[in-house]
């Protein structure tokens, strides 16, 4: 989700604009370090941005810490983003060397991250490496840093190279995959570039990386009612199979 999606403040310039000064080696996980207690998703914007209320009124920090953050429910929002420098790995050199994605589960009450939440996870790597420029090292704040995060069961995952958790996709032939399906959506957005273009002289904080989140957020709408018209073709494939019994 954008920042305009989950209703973030601005960040303060001109910290919060300090862009990375060289490329990031790969991508840390965190957790909350907190208690927290799964919610409805309806509030996991809410809980984000306080979040980012506590980064900027509590630790005096310039925006959100997090380069990206993931709820329970698998929806992943922009931070700082791929190109402004985050503050949440401890100092700044180590903000300097990797992306920090955070897992919203504590470290009491829900501390085990959901199959949505991982997969959420996984998609964030992929973009942090795919159009951020990320290496491949993953791994937890706790690495190089004295603490707890992101936990024992986010960091075992990190280091198991955060596979995608099995899900059961019912239908085979609905199961796409998702840089085919990115990559005809860029298209499709690269033919309207005059409109594209447009919007940038008008709109002075359009950025290119701007269109590539749309087309990201896109794809996960377009894969999201993909799923779950994949899930009621199985729906109804199982009623028919109850009704042909009775008869
Ligand atoms: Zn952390
Ligand atoms: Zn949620």
């Amino acid at each position: 989700m954008s920042r305009a999606q989950w209703g973030a403040r601005d960040y303060r310039q001109p910290n919060g604009a300090t862009p990375y000064s060289r490329k990031r080696r790969g991508v840390k996980l965190h957790y909350l370090g907190t208690a927290y207690q799964d919610r409805n998703h309806l509030s996991c914007a809410a809980y984000v941005r306080q979040l980012q209320a506590q980064h900027m009124d509590g630790n005096g920090w310039s925006d959100i810490g997090y380069s990206f953050v993931v709820c329970t429910h698998g929806y992943v929002y922009e931070g700082r983003g791929l190109a402004r420098r985050n503050s949440a790995n401890g100092n700044t050199a180590l903000n300097e060397q990797d992306y920090a994605v955070l897992l919203m589960v504590g470290s009491s009450g829900l501390t085990k991250p959901t199959n949505a939440q991982l997969d959420g996870a996984r998609d964030a790597i992929d973009y942090c490496r795919t159009k951020g420029g990320a290496g491949t090292w993953l791994g937890g704040h706790r690495d190089g840093y004295a603490t707890a995060c992101p936990g024992d069961t986010v960091y075992a995952w990190a280091k198991k190279g955060a596979p995608r958790p099995k899900t059961t996709t019912p239908e085979k032939g609905l199961d796409m995959d998702k840089k085919q399906v990115f990559d005809a959506v860029w298209e499709q957005d690269a033919l309207r570039a005059p409109s594209t273009s447009t919007t940038a002289k008008t709109n002075p904080t359009w950025k290119p990386g701007n269109a590539l989140r749309d087309t990201y957020d896109r794809t996960n709408h377009i894969l999201d009612a993909v799923k779950s018209l994949a899930t009621e073709v199985a729906a109804l494939r199982a009623e028919v199979a109850q009704l042909k019994k009775g008869a």
